[in-house]
């Protein structure tokens, strides 16, 4: 008889970093000064001395040499991504899952998402963290990989070099030619495909209700990254969100010009009927949604009513890995890509373990003026990018490689 373990404790390390990003007034990421943050781990300690762990963010940028921010550039990050989320997890989540069991994950999911109807703190995040931080348990009780676990076989996937969203900074994403001249340097550097995130023009000083955002100028982009990196790259294009369906509609005719791979949420999300109207009106293949709420079961009403010609969706997006592994074999039943949101290991493994869906990893968001790095919490990233590809992590659970001493060292709170 296998012994049952039970999960003892959960534990929230809050520690220090430096963080060079800055967050537009929509909370879009861009280039930003060096500043004081945050980041977490969450451990979920089980009775037989394992522990699950999560981190709040796995991807991490530093300036190089290109760094040109204006001293004078507005921020409108709040602290850190984030901050409330350890309260949730302590407070709310901590004792609702102590003495559950460990590999009970489907329980474990259902009573936490049944408890969002009427906590809306409990957030897709929070149940994410528990979700992946489970994972990884799972996957150091049975000494594997998680994408082994989930039966799968990719050892690498082939990544597309995602942008950040454009901006006015000299020498950033600041004109189509800035965009064609960055996916010349990705491909350089051996990314054989590129994802644009246009302007979305909201003025970084002040509140507005209306954007400026024009299609015509997200077209010359997509156009000048054509014309500069030829045939063999795969391009795809997330834009401004809030296109109405008939700029929506000459903006991806554009995109059919120049042979680009997607379209990617040129809408609001919520208006389903525009995006059955969008996909009937275009050749370009449209991929949704990536921000709806609804967990899988919003994916399968957007299959089910044609509102997307690829499926969208991320661990983050729909409450963790177990969730977006059904959305998974969801599309498999239906025939209909899965292309994942966001980096990420709990993506890693998922992506290495779809047998037909996905093809992509989204490495980035990248700028010409910040070089992906390893966070200082960790010895090696999660994501190692070789030739192309990005290698699945073959540790146990997700593969953490973490720096415990600067955890300790830059710890915050611990409770
Ligand atoms: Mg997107």
């Amino acid at each position: 008889m296998a012994k049952i373990v039970k999960i003892k404790d959960l534990i929230v390390d809050e520690f220090a970093v430096k963080n060079y990003v800055g967050r537009d007034a929509e909370g879009h990421a861009h280039p930003g000064r060096e500043k004081d943050s945050a980041a977490f781990m969450v451990r979920i300690i089980a009775d037989n001395g394992l522990e699950g762990i999560y981190f709040s963010s796995a991807s991490y940028v530093k300036p190089n040499g290109n760094y040109n921010v204006p001293k004078d550039a507005a921020d409108h990050s709040v602290g850190t991504r984030g901050y409330s989320v350890p309260d949730i997890l302590r407070s709310v989540i901590k004792p609702m899952i102590v003495g559950e069991e460990a590999l009970a994950r489907e329980r474990i999911f259902n009573k936490i998402a049944q408890r969002q109807r009427l906590n809306q703190a409990i957030n897709e995040k929070v149940l994410a963290y528990v979700d992946c931080a489970l994972w990884d348990l799972a996957g150091k009780i049975a000494g594997l990989p998680v994408y082994k676990l989930l039966g799968g076989s990719r050892t690498k996937i082939r990544a597309y070099a995602s942008t950040m969203v454009g901006d006015h900074y000299e020498g950033g994403l600041d004109t189509p030619e800035a965009y064609a001249r960055y996916a010349v340097e990705c491909k350089r550097r051996g990314f054989t495909a590129y994802k644009l995130h246009t302007w979305a023009e909201l003025p970084w000083t002040e509140s507005v209700c209306r954007s400026t955002a024009d299609w015509k100028r997200d077209a010359e982009a997509c156009l000048a990254v054509r014309a500069a990196v030829g045939e063999d790259m795969d391009l795809m294009l997330d834009p401004f969100h809030y296109y109405d369906r008939y700029d929506a509609l000459k903006l991806g005719r554009e995109l059919e010009k120049a042979r680009y791979t997607w379209l990617e949420e040129p809408m609001d999300e919520y208006n389903l009927s525009s995006y059955q109207w969008l996909c009937e009106n275009l050749e370009i293949p449209i991929c949704g949604p990536e921000v709806a709420l609804g967990k899988l079961q919003t994916r399968a009403e957007w299959i089910v009513k044609k509102a997307s010609d690829i499926c969208r969706t991320g661990a983050f997006d729909v409450g963790g890995l177990s969730p977006t592994l059904k959305t998974a074999h969801l599309c498999e039943a239906f025939g209909i890509p899965l292309e994942i949101h966001s980096p990420g290991p709990c993506n890693i493994h998922l992506i290495a373990a779809m047998s037909i869906p996905g093809e992509y990893y989204e490495y980035g968001l990248i700028h010409p003026f910040l070089d992906w790095a390893v966070p200082p919490y960790l010895n090696s990233p999660c994501d190692r990018f070789e030739n192309g590809y990005i290698l699945v992590p073959q540790g146990e659970g997700m593969g953490w490689d973490i720096n415990y001493d600067y955890i300790k060292d830059n710890l915050i709170r611990s409770e």
